[in-house]
């Protein structure tokens, strides 16, 4: 029924095996520690195979250095595993090289890094940065700030009723004062997949850069950075079996060549005086101070499994599951689903119950061992056109399986009755 062996998969994933405090006789009290965990807060944060627990407790046991500066073997050792993660990084998105990965502290800092070294430089009065209406604050509240201190204009490319980026519109938006465009890949709270080629076509007929948030797309499907078109593309390694404290951005080379870096200090500076300093060479000259090296290493052994699975295989397991839950969570009846079709999304639900608050039935839902998200998921402005305060979230990774979903639904429909 499954692409690839799940049961397999769980098995890497002692997290799974246990048992929380939730008990739904006793609502809101449980701490009986009896409840099987059904983990679908994927979307904020994955867990860790243990594969990638092993790569990291082998490098603190076996050859933690500082990267870069040794010539003792433990530095060399490290240095080359944590060069060698950018390739691993590289690969893994259609890069050309590690010159083209700069490891960052999340997707966050990747937005950051790009709106500060590039956005400050580039931007001015009369031009304008375009995003989306679903942007995360990752990106929104970034390009937002970055527009108030240089005075360039920050659009939003409306969303439809049916949770979809409006094209129309975004020819509309981007013109030939446009600079940037910054669009979220898979949204977070609605499921969409954004179609970043026609956006990226877009963007360079008005010679703008166009940059990605891969967040909730690098993860999950197979992402290249040039059937994509992009020019800069951000993820987190803690939302694909990875650490956390570690990120990328993807930057063609010649950009990231052409900025200024973002932070000065050691490890990316090639010679100081004290008049002056010139930098290292990509990716370094971004990477200053003594980078996340064992999370680095871990951000690789985990591309490492998740390819070893396949990220198509990884890709239709999630759909299956998106779809199955969307379908069932509508049958329910009394449930308002956000964003696309359940044969057309990322693997991810949101959505609330009628009478219900999202954060209650998160609660409720807690009682049952379901974890699950509620809140404005990062993207505030949305749920305020969406006329919505809140809404809860299940999203799906490797290895959730249908059982679970029965699960959720089975939690929800009782928690939409206790309200009834
Ligand atoms: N963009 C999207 C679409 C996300 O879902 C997230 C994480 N919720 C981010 C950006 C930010 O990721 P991080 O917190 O790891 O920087």
């Amino acid at each position: 029924q499954y692409p690839f062996d799940v049961e397999a998969v769980r098995d890497d994933f002692p997290v799974l095996d246990r048992l929380v405090g939730g008990d739904p006789e006793t609502p809101g009290q449980g701490a009986s520690d009896d409840t099987p965990l059904v983990y679908l807060d994927n979307a904020a944060t994955s867990h860790t195979p243990d594969p990638v627990v092993d790569t990291i407790a082998d490098y603190y046991r076996g050859y933690n250095a500082n990267v870069h500066r040794g010539i003792h073997q433990l530095s060399q050792e490290a240095s080359v595993a944590y060069e060698q993660a950018h390739d691993t990084v590289a690969d893994f998105v259609g890069a050309a090289g590690r010159e083209e990965i700069v490891f960052t502290k999340n997707a966050t800092e990747a937005m950051n890094l790009v709106a500060y070294a590039w956005g400050l430089e580039e931007l001015g009065p009369g031009d304008n940065v375009v995003l989306s209406e679903m942007e995360h604050h990752s990106s929104l509240v970034t390009w937002q700030q970055i527009g108030k201190r240089t005075g360039a204009d920050v659009r939003f490319i409306e969303v439809t009723d049916e949770g979809r980026l409006d094209t129309d519109h975004a020819a509309e938006c981007i013109d030939d004062d446009t600079e940037m465009v910054s669009v979220v890949h898979v949204s977070n709270a609605l499921g969409t997949i954004n179609p970043i080629r026609e956006l990226a076509d877009l963007a360079h007929d008005h010679h703008a850069l166009i940059f990605a948030d891969g967040a909730q797309s690098v993860p999950n499907r197979p992402v290249d950075v040039d059937d994509l078109g992009v020019d800069f593309l951000a993820f987190s390694s803690h939302k694909m079996c990875g650490p956390t404290g570690i990120g990328a951005l993807y930057g063609r080379e010649e950009l990231l060549d052409s900025m200024q870096p973002y932070l000065y200090g050691g490890d990316m500076i090639r010679r100081v005086s004290f008049e002056d300093s010139t930098w290292e060479d990509l990716p370094w000259k971004f990477e200053a101070g003594t980078p996340s090296i064992a999370q680095g290493i871990g951000f690789a052994a985990a591309i490492e499994y998740l390819n070893e699975i396949g990220m198509d295989r990884i890709e239709a397991h999630e759909s299956l599951l998106a779809e199955y839950a969307h379908d069932e969570l509508s049958a329910l009846g009394g449930v308002d689903i956000y964003g696309p079709p359940g044969d057309d999304r990322g693997g991810l639900v949101a959505f609330n119950v009628e009478g219900v608050h999202a954060h209650d039935l998160s609660s409720i839902l807690n009682d049952y061992g379901v974890a699950i998200r509620a809140g404005d998921h990062c993207t505030q402005p949305l749920h305020d056109e969406l006329g919505i305060s809140a809404s809860a979230r299940a999203s799906f990774y490797i290895y959730n399986t249908v059982a679970e979903i029965d699960a959720l639904v089975e939690a929800v429909s009782e928690a939409r009755d206790l309200f009834a």
